[in-house]
């Protein structure tokens, strides 16, 4: 975190460039507009039977639960809407490990995993549950061989990310599903970087738990979903205890605004995907492409062919993400992920695909979205060749 002297320093500086929309996304100014009268005179409890009140605002969030569920090959009743991935990923890792727990008391998942899966079967394990934690390549992928030796008769769950928030690797998420179905497993996939942005489809790939986040892919904050698979029918112990909403898997009131942003941010990505996805692909070649011409020591932290469009993970050989990013005020870039950018560890991500400590703090994520600009995308290169020649020189000359 930074301290409050140097956010005070920079309140009336020009804003940043933004190249972080692995953390976040700003709303789509399209989907605000369907949201807002949601916020006023359609307001209404999606609950509320006895009045047109009521109806008109369930009515809209049904329609959106549709449309998230348009997005991923599913049925609009697989659909639980949650307040962000974090509580779908909660949901569905000690959801489905719990409600099996007597007969198959093992799960599986992998040590890239987002924090809220970690912390998730982490807690599982401390109620018993046998882990085993599948580790990943120097191209952040996990081994299919290793994941088929470790499933047996009593592995209730399989729980491995669809994009990774950090190198954004894209796992091979058809073969573990198909992997995971032909033992009987059930397979959770958290799909916070992926949906959206690559095509899912929970047919094709054997998902049965799919969670999603509003506010990484130009929907609002603080919404998310969770497809459950109803053929066949994927039981899940709840959370909370209330009034039994959304198939009694997540009770509290539905926040109709929100649902209705949310499926309205699914239908734009399900229309835009494809173009969208070139061209990020093209505007990141683009930056990648200038600074490796213009810099030495320039390397990609994760697989380059398995990744998704916007992202890059980059290490600048020699140079301290953290000092970097001091020195580049005109640019909005993170080292590790946002969750856990509090503490001066490296990244565990990056730990995990084998870089070494200096390695992994010499890396820094840069996320391309729906936003950027190829000015945006030349004026970064600008940005950072001159802040990493700048603290090079600066080390030679304390070298000498
Ligand atoms: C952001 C993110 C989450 C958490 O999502 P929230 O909606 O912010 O709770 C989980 N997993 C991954 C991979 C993410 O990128």
């Amino acid at each position: 975190m930074r301290d409050s002297r140097q956010r005070g320093e920079t309140e009336n500086a020009p804003r940043p460039i933004y190249l972080d929309y692995q953390a976040s996304t700003p709303c789509d100014p399209r989907v605000l507009e369907i949201m807002l009268p949601f916020f006023g005179e359609r307001f209404g409890n999606p609950h509320s039977v006895s009045h047109r009140h009521g109806w008109d605002a369930e009515a809209a969030v049904e329609r959106a639960r549709g449309q998230v569920a348009e997005l991923i090959g599913a049925e609009a009743r697989e659909i639980v809407f949650t307040s962000g991935a974090t509580e779908a990923n909660n949901l569905a890792v000690k959801g489905a490990a719990r409600f099996l727990k007597e007969r198959r008391p093992h799960v599986i998942s992998c040590v890239t995993e987002h924090k809220c899966v970690l912390e998730s079967v982490r807690r599982l394990e401390k109620e018993g549950v046998r882990v085993t934690w599948l580790p990943v390549g120097g191209d952040g992928l996990v081994d299919l061989s290793r994941l088929a030796a470790a499933l047996d008769e009593e592995t209730a769950l399989v729980s491995i990310m669809a994009v990774n928030n950090e190198v954004g690797v894209i796992q091979p998420i058809a073969e573990i599903g198909a992997l995971c179905r032909e033992h009987g497993v059930l397979f959770h996939t958290d799909a916070a970087q992926a949906a959206g942005k690559i095509p899912l489809d929970v047919e094709a790939m054997k998902i049965d738990l799919l969670s999603i986040s509003g506010h990484k892919m130009y929907g609002p904050m603080g919404l998310g979903a969770l497809y459950v698979r109803r053929r066949p029918r994927v039981r899940l112990e709840p959370l909370f205890d209330g009034g039994g909403q959304e198939r009694g898997m997540r009770s509290g009131t539905l926040p109709g605004p929100l649902c209705v942003g949310l499926g309205a941010a699914c239908a734009i990505a399900g229309r835009e995907m494809a173009t969208e996805a070139e061209r990020l692909t093209g505007l990141r070649d683009r930056l990648l492409n200038a600074l490796q011409a213009r810099l030495s020591g320039v390397s990609v932290n994760g697989a380059t062919d398995r990744r998704l469009p916007g992202n890059l993970n980059l290490s600048f050989a020699g140079v301290e993400a953290e000092a970097l990013m001091q020195a580049m005020p005109g640019l909005s870039v993170s080292s590790g992920s946002a969750c856990t950018s509090a503490s001066v560890e490296p990244s565990y991500v990056l730990r995990a695909l084998g870089l070494s400590d200096a390695a992994a703090r010499a890396s820094v994520r840069i996320g391309l979205g729906r936003p950027t600009t190829e000015a945006e995308i030349d004026a970064a290169a600008e940005i950072i060749v001159a802040a990493v020649s700048r603290l090079r020189a600066g080390y030679a000359a304390v070298a000498q």
